[in-house]
């Protein structure tokens, strides 16, 4: 690793450029290399593999919890049963998260805003400003934050997103769509048979997350969480399919991420629960191609994995799957 300047050249606020040059010259400062090394430190020996990225490139992503609430009733939840019954945690709270989640990440560390949907939580308590307050801090220490989401709140109130995006800072949607849900306005779950029946979901996303761009100029990007259960297995190629059949959807969606289903939380589990290899096989259907599930290694090679590819149409972008449970 080439290490940062001992001493800043100047004290001035570098220029967009220079900002830019400065990076190229020094992708990891000091405070992250010294992390980097902490966090390879603490990895047992047989995790110190070529593919392993975390403790080499980055901390990985931490995560905030707290409201613990959503108006949703899906099979595979993972909030606990009282989910609802949880107070949304002080903004002052939710700072000391963020600010611990800054010393163990460094700057430009990943951070999940999760706990159930909070975009709904807030919403309904009418405490939206503080969550725009909650994503603005977390990008004032240097964070990166992730809202977590089923998004129907955003999708309904799309003046929220353009908030969190201004006011806030933010950058980075996640948005759980799968048949899993129960709950999602004018898609019954008992009704809906195939992953298929959910994509006008994914395409007013789709439109949603462009028009806060055309209108703010911020590149805001999605992420596609997908739990995957017996149940929608079979259709997990046509989510793949779906979203390469249009550039512009994977301009917008960067990341595709399956969740074989777990045990937790409030999950009502398959008869015949399926198997990360399983759903491997679904995505490189999906594809057309046979892709190599360990190309990267976000965590343990048993539960955190994937590929990330160039997708080539009229500009060449990337997308990235993840396979986690
Ligand atoms: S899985 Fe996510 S969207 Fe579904 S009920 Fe739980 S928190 Fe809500």
């Amino acid at each position: 690793m080439i290490a940062p300047p001992a001493v800043a050249p100047s004290h001035r606020k570098p220029s967009f450029w220079g900002a830019r040059w400065s990076a190229f010259r020094f992708p990891i400062n000091g405070e992250k290399q010294a992390l980097l090394r902490d966090r390879w430190n603490s990895l047992l020996p047989e995790l110190r593999t070529p593919n392993q990225l975390a403790g080499r490139h980055l901390t990985h992503c931490g995560f905030t919890t707290g409201a613990s609430y959503c108006s949703f009733r899906c099979t595979h939840c993972y909030l606990p049963d009282n989910a609802n019954e949880v107070p949304i945690p002080s903004l002052a709270r939710m700072q000391e998260q963020i600010d611990a989640n800054r010393r163990f990440q460094g700057p430009g560390g990943g951070l999940q805003i999760t706990g159930g949907d909070v975009a709904d939580a807030y919403w309904r308590t009418g405490r939206q400003s503080e969550l725009v307050e909650v994503v603005r801090y977390a990008v004032g220490v240097g964070l990166v934050p992730m809202l977590m989401a089923h998004g129907q709140t955003l999708l309904e109130h799309p003046e929220f997103l353009e908030a969190l995006v201004i006011d806030g800072g933010l950058r980075q949607v996640a948005v759980h769509i799968d048949m899993t849900q129960a709950g999602r306005h004018g898609f019954l779950i008992g009704r809906i048979k195939s992953e298929s029946d959910l994509h006008p979901m994914r395409e007013a996303f789709t439109q949603l997350a462009q028009d806060i761009r055309e209108r703010t100029g911020v590149p805001l990007e999605l992420a596609h969480n997908c739990t995957v259960t017996e149940r929608n297995i079979a259709s997990v190629p046509e989510v793949v399919r779906w979203f390469l059949a249009d550039p512009a959807r994977s301009r917008i969606w960067r990341i595709l991420s399956f969740q074989p289903e777990a045990n937790t939380g409030r999950t009502i589990f398959s008869r015949n629960p399926v198997t990360p290899v399983g759903v491997w096989q679904k995505i490189c259907d999906g594809m057309g191609l046979k892709l190599d599930g360990s190309a990267y290694l976000g965590g343990h090679p048993d539960c955190n994995q994937g590929t990330t590819l160039l997708v080539e149409r009229r500009r060449v972008v990337t997308c990235r799957f993840c396979l986690t449970t």
